[in-house]
């Protein structure tokens, strides 16, 4: 019974493989989809499904270099929103303080 245990990791182990494959197709991953709605990398039977007709298709690595590019852009957009949060807020506060001095004024 051990020894059986023992056969079934090395051939689990053997089965691992080191490169990237497609999840669906078990292909080695060649391009990447550079659609908003998709941003994945594909094997070449990926590419041939009508999903990703007219797709940008690149390169695998250069796709994921540029998939990353996107991540930090996105991250360093977030940023920018919250400024602009901040001071929308800041905005609000102050049209709030003037018309309250407004009114000060009206009652005197
Ligand atoms: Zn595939
Ligand atoms: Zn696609």
């Amino acid at each position: 019974m051990v020894e059986e245990d023992k056969n079934n990791n090395r051939k689990e182990k053997e089965c691992v493989k080191q490169e990237p494959s497609c999840e669906s197709h078990g292909k080695p991953l060649e391009l990447f989809c550079e659609e908003n709605s998709c941003r994945k990398a594909l094997c070449a039977l990926c590419m041939t499904e009508p999903k990703h007709k007219g797709h940008n298709l690149v390169a695998y690595e250069e796709g994921t270099t540029e998939a990353k590019i996107v991540l930090k852009e996105l991250m360093e957009h977030s940023e920018l929103i919250t400024k602009a949060w901040g001071e929308h807020k800041i905005k609000l506060q102050l049209d709030v303080t003037s018309q309250q001095n407004c009114e000060t004024t009206k009652a005197i």
